[in-house]
């Protein structure tokens, strides 16, 4: 039977992060997003508060804990800005754990406690100018000369690209698969930004996620030795599949977070403002978006619980992990809308949280599987049209 309560290890990472983000994160986030600035030295701070290495093993310098104390990292984290959930996704959930799943015993040695401290940040490179829900449509090419790889390519829309010192990169190293549009012709490879060649940029003017960085990667004839293939050479597609199960667990669970701090910043606007002689939150239509956030916030926490639950049991996942994502997005995109409505036009300034959690509750729709993509995953399973692929491990140490 499914335990749905915490454990106490459980309760105590979600009061660390919850103190955390309040301490370092809230008092200034809403400087950095006007000003489209990253919070100087978050993510080492994340490292020392034991934060980034919640779900990985003790023996490379983590917490090894599970997937639900990861779910409710991201949740805490999301819940104060985006911003912060979107380090864990990537940093942790799209880097650390696919080199946990795939990488040697030495890549492990050699990268993993070096993320975990984050002595180096890690940044995950699949989408292309020309290529986001169609992977298989990338054109980074990957070329074997002497002792490893010769790569080129750009990566686009790169969350923490011009931060991260270890991108995890996705490239063709069989061209005439890449023509073919054969996914087996496709390898992951760990590039290091010390390698000539790689250069970084960021993006300007986005909608949400301000106080994130976001970016791009340049590969101009960047040679990756072979110790430096994550996986057997022809697993990228496999691979990048794997991540994604991670990225999107980590999105369902942050945007039940974000539908939280939307609940409760209305709770409080409710109590303050008065019209027609009452408090706003006695008018039922106000009382509907409230009880339509808490269902919300509830039925997100309930499908990434189960995603997690399978994630840890080693079980299969993908169909679970894909509609928790589904509908904890769509879920906070609605819950953030009706956040801005409840605070009338105060909710239309900066003044309040809602309108940057309306602006970044936007992106949770697009990035790791746009909302159709999800629907398609989930119209395919229901038809039988697709199947799980084999689980390629579990964490190795669970402790609950
Ligand atoms: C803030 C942010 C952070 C990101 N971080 C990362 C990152 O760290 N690493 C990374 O690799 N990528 C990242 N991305 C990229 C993200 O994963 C892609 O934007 C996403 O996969 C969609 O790709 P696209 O933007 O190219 O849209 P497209 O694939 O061009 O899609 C455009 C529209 O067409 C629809 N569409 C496409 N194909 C179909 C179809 N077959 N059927 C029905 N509808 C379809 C889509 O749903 C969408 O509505 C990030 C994006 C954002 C916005």
């Amino acid at each position: 039977m499914i335990d749905l309560s915490l454990t106490e290890n459980h309760k105590a990472v979600q009061s660390l992060v919850r103190e955390f983000c309040a301490r370092e994160i809230a008092p200034v986030i809403g400087d950095h997003d006007r000003t489209a600035t990253a919070i100087p030295d978050l993510i080492p701070k994340m490292a020392n508060a034991d934060i980034l290495g919640a779900c990985i093993p003790t023996e490379y310098g983590g917490s090894g804990m599970d997937y639900v104390a990861f779910g409710l990292a991201c949740e805490e984290a999301e819940y104060v800005d985006t911003s912060a959930r979107v380090i864990l996704s990537v940093h942790t959930g799209l880097v650390s754990l696919p080199i946990l799943t795939w990488g040697t015993n030495e890549q492990k040695k050699r990268l993993l406690p070096e993320l975990v401290a984050a002595r180096r940040i890690g940044a995950f490179g699949l989408t292309e100018p020309n290529a986001g829900s169609d992977v298989v449509g990338i054109r980074a090419t990957a070329d074997r000369e002497g002792g490893g790889y010769r790569l080129n390519g750009e990566k686009m829309w790169i969350s923490l690209a011009d931060l991260a010192d270890t991108f995890l990169v996705f490239a063709w190293t069989d061209r005439i698969r890449m023509e073919k549009r054969d996914h087996s012709g496709m390898s992951a490879f760990i590039v290091e930004r010390s390698m000539p060649g790689v250069s970084t940029g960021t993006i300007k003017g986005k909608l949400g996620i301000r106080a994130g960085n976001t970016g791009s990667i340049v590969l101009q004839n960047v040679f990756v030795p072979n110790e430096n293939i994550l996986g057997d050479v022809g697993e990228g597609f496999k691979i990048a599949m794997f991540c994604l199960d991670q990225g999107r667990f980590t999105v369902a669970a942050g945007c039940a977070g974000l539908t939280r701090a939307c609940l409760d910043a209305c709770l409080k606007y409710c109590g303050s403002r008065r019209t027609f002689g009452r408090a706003i939150g006695e008018h039922q239509l106000v009382k509907e978006m409230l009880a339509r956030m808490v269902a919300g916030w509830e039925v997100s926490r309930l499908l990434w619980l189960r995603a997690a639950w399978l994630k840890n049991a080693g079980q299969p996942n993908t169909r679970e992990t894909s509609l928790a994502k589904w509908i904890a997005a769509e879920t906070a995109e609605r819950a953030a809308a009706n956040a801005v409505q409840v605070h009338g036009a105060y909710g239309y300034s900066d003044e309040y949280p809602v309108e940057r959690f309306f602006r970044n509750a936007r992106g949770s729709s697009i990035y790791e599987g746009t909302r159709e993509m999800h629907i398609l995953i989930q119209a395919d399973y229901v038809l039988g049209l697709r199947r799980d692929h084999p689980v390629r491990a579990r964490l190795p140490e669970v402790a609950s």
